[in-house]
């Protein structure tokens, strides 16, 4: 069972691309809107807009650097064992 989860507040983001830039594997710009996007995450949409993504990881490896990175703290890490927010 995956031990941690991403949440990215997608609406929020500046497109800075911090996130991308130290965690290359995990996030990506898009070419459409300059936001980023969580690769492989399950998308939450309203009204046709991407409201929210989230994916589950094992290792969270570099996303807990892209979520410290990220200047507007829109990348959460939730510990899926005891419910807590971590970021
Ligand atoms: S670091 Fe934050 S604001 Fe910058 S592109 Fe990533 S999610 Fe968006």
């Amino acid at each position: 069972m995956p031990e941690w989860k991403i949440e990215h507040d997608r609406p929020n983001c500046i497109g800075c691309g911090a996130c991308a830039a130290v965690c290359p594997a995990s996030w990506t710009m898009s070419p459409d809107d300059g936001k980023s996007d969580l690769v492989g995450a399950r998308e939450k949409k309203e009204g046709g807009e991407i409201v929210l993504e989230e994916l589950e990881f094992d290792d969270i490896k570099c996303n807990k650097e892209a979520a410290e990175t990220c200047p507007v703290n829109v990348i959460h890490i939730i510990d899926l064992k005891t419910g807590e927010k971590v970021i």
